[in-house]
């Protein structure tokens, strides 16, 4: 498999450094990759891996893309990067304003961060500064559902999904905060109201007490790949507004068009009152992140106590990143996206379904640009990702789920070779 590639560097690889979620004792093998282009990564022994996971929710507009690169080079002839204490830059401003044109237009105000864990820190820190600044300081819980995830800090962790979450082992540690169970009504489905009964009465009994609802619209991630009924996400809009409790909408894996919607937000017509985007924010080329708020957050804020938001970090909207964050968005809104989601989507329903009728399948759903088929057992990850290698295609596994979210760049054929390796594997 790794012909060319140094294997003493492939041995340091596998005894020094740590992948994400792995061992350091028995890590599952990791493929050198040389080059990436298109859809296609190029691995060291040269062969060639359609990716069906646009480097997790990512690289929307797939590798190597020359706009996105001249934009990068533009800005690294200029500044790669400059404090954002005390100096501002275009290309922070000119993303900001597109970024705030696009959002739900309730949202005013912009923070920059580094990465998705951190934008939803920064979140739960403008709710509960909220609070703190317009004397309701006792309320600085969060509620969230099940099967959530929001990332690997320890803020973040505390509203991941307490099994699923990947963050069990630390609950003695974090913050407590107020879990109900995940809706059941699925995307098409109308909702049924016993999935609105456990978070109405949470916050009745709870509200003054609680800072703020968090939840991934429409689309669970990491935390099971769940696809509900926006209705709910409606309800919770209303409910939140008769209960006085902001509404976090951690739009990180669903921002820039995932979803068939430029936000999953947008599927219930809802407003946030603080979201975070991240992930395919750069297309998979820089790490940043951003945490959007309305004015009634902000002037909130800004009227209490300290009256500035306490967070600052060193990276803080880096130059580099925000140009090609703003070239991103431009390639994207100058496409025709909805079209192109909407192909992919049909391609993936058509494709995956077959794979409902195998021994090994609890479910197939699809939204968007977002395959998944949930599997009755936890696939086997090391033996999986090397079938999938073999036949060409990078998909990467978690648990129970085989899920793909494609460059929206992609080809039907190579799609066809993607859907078609997942229910070849999944039937052996
Ligand atoms: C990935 C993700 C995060 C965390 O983002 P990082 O950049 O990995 O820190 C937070 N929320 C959601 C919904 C995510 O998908």
């Amino acid at each position: 498999m790794q012909g060319q590639f140094d294997e003493n560097l492939l041995t340091f690889d596998r005894e020094r450094i740590w992948h994400p979620y792995t061992s350091m004792r028995d890590p599952l093998p990791v493929y050198p990759v040389v080059s990436a282009s298109g859809v296609r990564l190029t691995l060291a022994d040269d062969s060639e891996l359609i990716d069906g996971m646009s480097s997790w929710w990512a690289a929307i507009h797939g590798y190597n893309n020359t706009a996105l690169n001249n934009a990068a080079k533009r800005q690294l002839d200029k500044m790669s990067h400059v404090m954002f204490g005390g100096l501002t830059h275009e290309p922070a401003i000119l993303l900001a304003q597109k970024l705030l044109a696009l959002a739900p237009p309730s949202l005013k105000k912009i923070f920059f961060s580094d990465s998705g864990s951190v934008a939803v820190e920064v979140a739960i820190k403008m709710a509960i500064q909220y609070w703190h600044a317009i004397d309701k300081p006792q309320k600085s819980k969060l509620l969230t559902i099940r099967s959530g995830y929001h990332g690997d800090t320890f803020g973040a962790m505390s509203v991941c999904d307490p099994v699923t979450g990947m963050h069990e082992i630390f609950t003695g540690v974090l913050p407590q905060h107020f879990f109900v169970p995940a809706p059941e009504s699925r995307f098409d489905e109308n909702l049924q109201e016993s999935d609105v009964i456990p978070i109405a009465e949470t916050l009745a009994s709870h509200s003054h007490e609680i800072a703020a609802v968090i939840l991934e619209p429409v689309v669970q991630g990491a935390g099971g790949m769940r696809i509900y009924s926006p209705d709910f996400l409606a309800r919770v809009r209303d409910l939140c507004d008769q209960y006085d409790v902001l509404l976090i909408a951690d739009e990180i894996a669903t921002a820039f068009g995932r979803t068939g919607k430029m936000f999953a937000c947008e599927h219930a017509g809802i407003k946030p009152d603080i979201m975070c985007v991240g992930k395919a924010l750069t297309a998979g080329y820089m790490t940043l992140a951003a945490t959007m708020t309305n004015q009634r957050v902000s002037d909130g804020i800004s009227s209490g106590g300290s009256g500035v938001f306490m967070h600052g970090p060193t990276f803080m909207a880096n130059p580099l990143a925000c140009a090609v964050a703003l070239e991103s968005l431009e390639l994207l809104t100058n496409s025709n996206w909805q079209e192109n989601i909407a192909r992919i989507e049909q391609q993936l329903k058509a494709q995956l379904e077959p794979c409902r009728s195998l021994a090994g399948v609890q479910d197939v759903r699809v939204l968007g640009a977002i395959g998944v088929v949930e599997c009755k057992e936890d696939v086997d990850v090391g033996q999986i990702q090397k079938d999938f290698v073999k036949r060409g295609v990078w998909v990467r596994p978690f648990g129970k789920l085989v899920y793909i979210m494609p460059p929206y760049i992609i080809s039907n054929n190579d799609l066809s070779h993607l859907t078609t390796t997942i229910c070849d594997v999944l039937a052996q």
